[in-house]
């Protein structure tokens, strides 16, 4: 097989058009291709007059292959393609009682399921319910603002991404990353996952893959509990004994000498617990801010120019970083093109927006997360749950901007930098549910992040010009971008001083966004398995 990277691939191409580029590039007749396929697909918008993808191929020949690289030797863009990478799961040495994984996100769902493929028959307790229940939890929520604290946009059946843009950053791939890929693909995503350069699902699809993977797991001799919380993690003499779980109003125990802590960072009561009874934690530092919403066709129009509404092209997205002077960072996080911001709260009486897409994105706003970077510094305290604190306090005032209810601060951005509260919407309306309310992102976050929020923006409308758009709305606050605490995790990926305990995925603090909270998962059953 050959490899050609960076091929230069029109918007609007078949097959044919695919092949005549190939043949090409490879100096040889068409009639030698016996297959082509895409290992790696983005969209070139450097040049606005002239976007295009940029696409690498897997090339199969007929006859001599060396005599078709031999000729193409300093072209550094054609090799031979290089060993496909995958992934084995190691075999399961006899472990004297069934793991058990705490948390159904992606951590702890690939986490059981690598488990279970190794024959391990892990038990998976998850406090929410099934992402069918659930969805009809959230939307009821959305739509009335009846919150269940059990189950809503961070717990439940497939953890907090579920409702989401589902996209799926990956980064230089790896063959844990493509096992995870493959499996989502397996339970339902769309095959191009395994070679768009920025692939995403939506939550519509996601919905879907989660289901698929809980039904394999269970086919393979794993279990599966909804509405079961651990409540404490039981250890004796540095190794871990088993759990205590509340389920379905029930208390229970599991004997168990392995467990995977899979429990997000939203999941504060159970950092207490586990704080409570020695399992050693730290601060962390993560970013707080507001979300903001463009008209979708106003980024296209940005990003791709005069090829705005080319139908190849999906809805646009973009990202930036900038660094203040005051030390601080101002980025753009978790885009959600053509989606809707929604209310993302755990917890009674608290504001948290986030954002999410359906797999089309045909929504008419653009949002991102728009956070300022927060250090320990800033917490107040030197308790290990400070940062939760530092979150509360502004959930609660936020939430109180919004006047009661969920309903959500929302101020024009024109207003912010000139310090005034909106009086009325202009271009762009809020997509978030159940309402919001004009209020001043000053009443809810401190001036050091509004601060630092002003002179971002100013610095990304000059990157992007555009971004600084007066009716761009503000809806805050984004408070969950990644966990205030680490359960820091010792030799072999053990909590400090716990043999057997796994901390594990986002809420560990070692891992941020769906891949790599599910790789994450991925290494912790391995050491399991190994240990
Ligand atoms: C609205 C939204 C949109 C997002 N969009 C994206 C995106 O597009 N792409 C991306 O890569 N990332 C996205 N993220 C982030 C991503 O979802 C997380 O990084 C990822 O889900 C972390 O995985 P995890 O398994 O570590 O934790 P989680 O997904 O948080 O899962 C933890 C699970 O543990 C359960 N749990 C907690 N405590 C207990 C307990 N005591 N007992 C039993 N169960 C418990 C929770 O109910 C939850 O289901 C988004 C997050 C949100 C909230």
């Amino acid at each position: 097989m050959i490899s050609i990277k960076k091929l230069k691939i029109p918007l609007t191409y078949d097959s044919k058009v695919l092949e005549d580029i190939v043949s090409e590039r490879l100096q040889i007749d068409s009639s030698r291709i016996k297959q082509i396929s895409i290992a790696k697909c983005s969209v070139n918008v450097l040049d606005k007059q002239d976007v295009h993808f940029n696409v690498t191929v897997v090339v199969s020949v007929s006859g001599d292959e060396k005599e078709v690289l031999r000729p193409l030797k300093k072209d550094n863009n054609i090799s031979k393609e290089e060993v496909v990478l995958r992934y084995t799961v190691s075999q399961v040495k006899k472990l004297k009682e069934r793991p058990v994984v705490v948390g159904c996100g992606p951590a702890g769902m690939f986490a059981a399921l690598i488990l279970a493929e190794a024959g391990a028959r892990p038990i998976l307790l998850e406090r929410g319910l099934d992402v069918d229940s659930r969805k009809q939890k959230v939307l009821r929520f959305w739509h009335t603002g009846i919150l269940d604290t059990q189950t809503n946009v961070q717990f439940g059946e497939g953890g907090a991404g579920t409702f989401s843009d589902g996209k799926l950053k990956t980064g230089k791939k790896d063959s844990r990353k493509i096992k995870v890929l493959r499996e989502l693909v397996e339970a339902g995503a769309p095959s191009e996952i395994m070679y768009l350069a920025k692939p995403h699902i939506g939550t519509d699809l996601l919905h879907q893959t989660v289901k698929g993977i809980r039904e394999k797991i269970i086919d393979l001799g794993g279990e599966v509990n909804f509405n079961a919380t651990v409540t404490e993690v039981l250890h004796k003499d540095g190794q871990v004994k088993g759990v205590h779980f509340v389920e379905n109003g029930q208390d229970s125990e599991l004997s168990t000498d392995n467990v995977v802590l899979a429990i997000g960072h939203s999941a504060r009561d159970t950092f207490e617990r586990l704080l409570t009874s020695g399992v050693y934690m730290e601060q962390k530092p993560f970013a707080v801010g507001v979300r903001i919403e463009h008209p979708q066709e106003m980024i296209n129009k940005i990003q791709y120019g005069d090829f705005a509404d080319h139908p190849a092209l999906g809805a646009a997205d973009y990202r930036m970083v900038v660094h203040l002077e005051n030390g601080r960072g101002v980025y753009t996080f978790c885009m959600c093109p053509g989606g809707t911001v929604v209310a993302a709260t755990s917890e009674e009486n608290a504001l948290i927006t986030n954002g999410m897409s359906e797999f089309a994105r045909d929504g008419r706003n653009a949002n991102t997360a728009l956070l300022v970077t927060i250090e320990k510094k800033d917490f107040g305290s030197e308790h290990p749950l400070a940062g939760v604190a530092f979150q509360r306090r502004i959930e609660s005032a936020a939430y109180s901007a919004g006047g009661g209810g969920y309903k959500a601060p929302v101020q024009r951005l024109e207003d912010f930098l000139q310090k005034r509260k909106s009086i009325a919407f202009g271009d762009v309306l809020p997509t978030y549910l159940p309402g919001t309310e004009f209020a001043e992102v000053d009443d809810y976050l401190p001036y050091y992040i509004t601060d630092s929020l002003r002179q971002g923006i100013a610095e990304m409308g000059e990157w992007m010009p555009g971004f600084a758009y007066p009716d761009a709305l503000l809806t805050g606050a984004e408070t969950r971008s990644s966990s205030p605490v680490r359960i820091t995790r010792g030799d072999n990926f053990e909590a400090i001083g716990i043999k057997g305990l796994y901390p594990c995925g986002e809420g560990a603090g070692y891992s941020g966004g769906i891949i790599s909270a599910a790789v994450d998962g991925v290494i912790c059953a391995e050491r399991i398995l190994r240990s």
